[in-house]
């Protein structure tokens, strides 16, 4: 087998070097700890500080506005159920995609136990959200509205910057999970009106277990862990250093190279994109052709849509890792997908797509591998599938 080709960016990403280097004398030896008093917890503290100035301007915040996290999944936490504790009036309401993340979608459902009416915005079959359908959703009751800024299955950006202005007008907060956009394309907090922003370091090319939440000056917030009051009381623990060292770097690289890499990427994606529907019959793409990440494409193939793990596993048989949804999701990998089925596919199409996820470190050799395997892969899937389709009819 020719070398492993990673085409799962989205999932998680490879550690750019230069964040490695960055994180290794904490890791090795070098030890402080940020709330220390004494020379070492001033050294690391001043790690801390860093990283937090970076994170902060790859979205033109303030550094104080950053809490840090030990995920994007704790980040939306924090966000949904620290403005709903803090809002705490009777009647609350919250507006959500129904695209979200489970980290988003699951917090609802939490929410929505405890009393907070919840109301899960359909997209259109371009997997974007309507701002004429926000508008209808506010109410008077609304504290927040959280909608990401891309969605990690179909890759399609929203259009934040209005959606962000539609809740303010109504008075209601508003949150973007942008987990998957951010380092992709350019967000910022003081051009665009959104209130809290999530990040996590590992999808852009930082270490895993790294997070952050972007909260606006002025915005209440109840903390959600308890303890010794880091992160200016609003999530006790003792700060992950080495992991914040890193997160500061890979902030930094994002930002100082976007631009081209998204230029780059754009070129690779659309051409792994052309090539398949020219060349595979019954293919087909998911989520609009031009508003999405530029690394990021989801495919389905026609009669094919119940077997995305069996060409997922081929592919991986030839090398190549691809996705069939989201990481979060494998578990469930044989349900339809919440995603598709919020933009419209039937449960049968909405069981399979296959999602290719482009980043730093790939180059056009390993898309030609793809575009190479994938012909195969499909035919080899092809007749047991339209029979156990016609079969399930
Ligand atoms: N939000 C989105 C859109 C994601 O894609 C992910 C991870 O896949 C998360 C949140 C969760 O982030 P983390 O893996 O850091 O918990």
């Amino acid at each position: 087998m020719a070398g492993r080709v990673y085409l799962d960016n989205a999932a998680t990403t490879a550690v750019d070097p230069r964040v490695a280097l960055a994180m290794r004398p904490h890791l090795e030896g070098r030890c402080g700890n940020p709330s220390s008093l004494h020379w070492a917890g001033t050294e690391a503290r001043a790690i801390v500080d860093l990283a937090r100035r970076q994170v902060a301007a790859l979205l033109n915040a303030a550094p104080e506005e950053i809490i840090f996290t030990a995920s994007g999944t704790e980040a939306d936490n924090l966000a949904l159920l620290g403005v709903m504790a803090a809002a705490d009036r009777p009647g609350s309401h919250l507006v959500v995609s129904a695209i979200e993340h489970p980290a988003v979608l699951e917090t609802c459902r939490f929410l929505a136990g405890r009393g907070i009416a919840v109301t899960g915005l359909a997209v259109g079959r371009d997997g974007i959200v309507d701002p004429d359908q926000l508008r209808a959703a506010l109410r008077p009751q609304t504290r927040l509205v959280s909608i990401m800024s891309a969605n990690n299955v179909v890759g399609t950006l929203q259009p934040i910057a209005e959606l962000a202005h539609i809740s303010r007008s109504h008075g209601a907060l508003f949150h973007t999970d942008a987990v998957q956009a951010a380092g992709k394309v350019p967000l910022d907090v003081r051009s665009q009106p959104v209130d809290l922003v999530s990040l996590s370091a590992h999808k852009m090319h930082g270490p895993q277990g790294v997070g952050a939440l972007y909260v606006r000056g002025g915005v209440a917030l109840m903390p959600q862990l308890h303890g010794g009051g880091q992160e200016r009381g609003l999530r006790s623990a003792t700060e992950n250093v080495a992991g914040l060292a890193g997160f500061g770097v890979a902030a930094a690289i994002a930002a100082a190279a976007m631009a081209d890499e998204a230029v780059r990427l754009v070129g690779l994606r659309d051409r792994l994109i052309d090539c398949v529907l020219a060349t595979v019959p019954g293919s087909y793409l998911i989520g609009d052709r031009f508003r999405r990440l530029p690394g990021h494409a989801c495919l389905g193939f026609s009669g094919l849509e119940g077997e995305a793990i069996r060409l997922l596993l081929a592919l991986d048989a030839a090398g190549i890792a691809v996705s069939s949804g989201s990481a979060c999701s494998a578990r469930h990998a044989a349900e339809p997908s919440h995603v598709l089925q919020a933009m419209g596919f039937d449960p049968f199409r909405a069981r399979g797509s296959l999602r290719v996820t482009l980043g730093r470190f790939n180059t056009a050799a390993d898309v030609d591998r793809l575009l190479e395997a994938l012909p195969a892969a499909i035919a080899t899937l092809r007749p047991i599938a339209s029979y156990s389709h016609s079969n399930n009819a």
